[in-house]
């Protein structure tokens, strides 16, 4: 539910960007989304299409770029992702601890047509 509101915020800044660069309209929007974001990439693709219209954002491409999480082994300093019910590092099999991969969402590249 709470995509809705981020949807209507992306779209706006590439509305924004878009009329700033005196575009007729904005073609394509790359959005990087974590795993652990809290927000859902397909719902994001869902309310875009239909708050998108009558706005330069209309008929434009949104792409997703889904990151998923990372933990982070303390002792051998590496990044990996858990397998299911394990938190242990493949290195040493200490168990890892969360890192900041996954829950990165912001706007990565925003196109626009002149
Ligand atoms: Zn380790």
């Amino acid at each position: 539910m709470h995509e809705f509101p981020i949807t209507k915020q992306i779209i706006k800044i590439a509305s924004d960007k878009a009329k700033e660069n005196n575009a007729r309209k904005v073609t394509r929007i790359a959005l990087v989304v974590g795993e652990y974001s809290g927000f859902i990439g397909d719902s994001i693709m869902m309310y875009f299409d239909i708050i998108s219209k009558d706005t330069p954002c209309e008929g434009a491409v949104l792409e997703i770029e889904n990151v998923k999480a990372k933990m982070r082994c303390p002792d051998c300093e590496i990044y990996y992702v858990r397998k299911p019910l394990s938190f242990a590092c493949p290195e040493c099999g200490k168990d890892g601890e969360p890192s900041e991969i996954g829950k990165e969402f912001y706007v990565k590249n925003i196109e626009i047509e002149t």
